[in-house]
């Protein structure tokens, strides 16, 4: 009995000679003090929250994917499955907002073309019926990204020929529209139109997806009509009909330079969306993808052209 309170003793002469320094037990507890706590809510990566909640919306994922939001504004977001994560990957380009979402694998974050690279299905219109060839729809859909695949199907008696290619465009580069294309050395060119399946938002004046027209470089050389003009061609609450003639006015001031004044450039700033994705450790078996924020100024990162391999693993 004895030995045992001696025990006791000693536990509790060792537990006092143990305690830390009391300033250190002092000055951790001082941090109960909620201070802080009556001042304004701290909002942390505003957008990244909502993308957070929308894009596994968009993926018909909720509560099938976990995600993370990092430090750099980055999420990840980790998938049960990976057939889950590949189907995402699969069904791409995304939007949030209408701006255009990049998407890549953790894996893929050492490679120059991480996150700087969105897949696109593009048409290929008014490609006269001569060059509907594998090589020359290749050659010319290099022009707009990595080539990952042709597709030509060939006319019917009901239906018109169809050239569209899969790019991987990158995020950096300008969306063409229409563009005058030299199909054989020394032949007059060809005018060919460009639709990009999927594509929301971008700059209507130089086509980056990483901006609105009116914080673009371009945007001094306005008119004003042109730009009441884009106003109609991009309002949601205007009809079909309205848009589509506010389209074909602006296309004919391009095309003859008829003017009516000049537009003041306004200070906006306007961020864009990419993508990421990442595995996380084998044990959990879980996937994800990591989604960043972009600043709207342009990035001189490298290019490549790896895009093709951000299916493995
Ligand atoms: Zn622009």
């Amino acid at each position: 009995m004895q030995s045992e309170d001696q025990h006791q003793e000693q536990a509790q002469n060792h537990q006092v000679y143990q305690q830390p320094d009391p300033t250190k037990v002092i000055w951790k507890a001082l941090q109960n003090l909620k201070l802080g706590a009556d001042r304004s809510r701290w909002t942390v990566h505003d957008d990244a929250q909502k993308k957070f909640i929308a894009l596994p919306k968009a993926w018909q994922l909720v509560g099938k994917v976990e995600g993370q939001i990092n430090d750099d504004g980055t999420v990840n977001f980790y998938f049960d499955t990976e057939h889950h994560l590949l189907m995402v990957l699969e069904k791409q380009p995304y939007n949030y907002k209408g701006w255009m979402v990049a998407l890549d694998r953790w894996m893929n974050r050492e490679r120059p073309t991480f996150l700087k690279q969105i897949p696109f299905k593009v048409r290929i219109l008014k490609l006269p019926d001569v060059y509907r060839r594998h090589s020359m729809v290749e050659s010319i859909g290099s022009k707009l990204g990595h080539v990952e695949e042709v597709t030509i199907v060939e006319p019917t008696t009901v239906k018109e020929a169809e050239v569209t290619v899969k790019v991987h465009f990158d995020v950096d580069d300008q969306i063409s529209l229409t563009r005058e294309v030299e199909l054989i050395k020394g032949k007059p060119p060809v005018e060919l139109d460009f639709r990009y399946e999927g594509l929301q938002k971008f700059c209507l004046l130089c086509g980056s997806l990483r901006h609105d027209f009116d914080v673009c470089s371009e945007y001094p050389k306005m008119q004003q009509r042109q730009f009441e003009l884009m106003d109609i061609g991009t309002n949601p609450y205007a009809t079909a009909q309205e848009r589509n003639a506010a389209v074909s006015e602006y296309i004919t001031i391009k095309e003859t330079g008829e003017s009516s004044g000049t537009a003041t450039p306004m200070q906006a700033e306007h961020t864009s969306v990419v993508a990421v994705q990442r595995q996380r450790p084998q044990q959990r078996n879980l996937h994800d993808i990591n989604i960043r924020q972009e600043e709207s100024t342009s990035q001189q990162d490298e290019q490549g052209t790896k895009r093709k391999e951000v299916a493995e693993g």
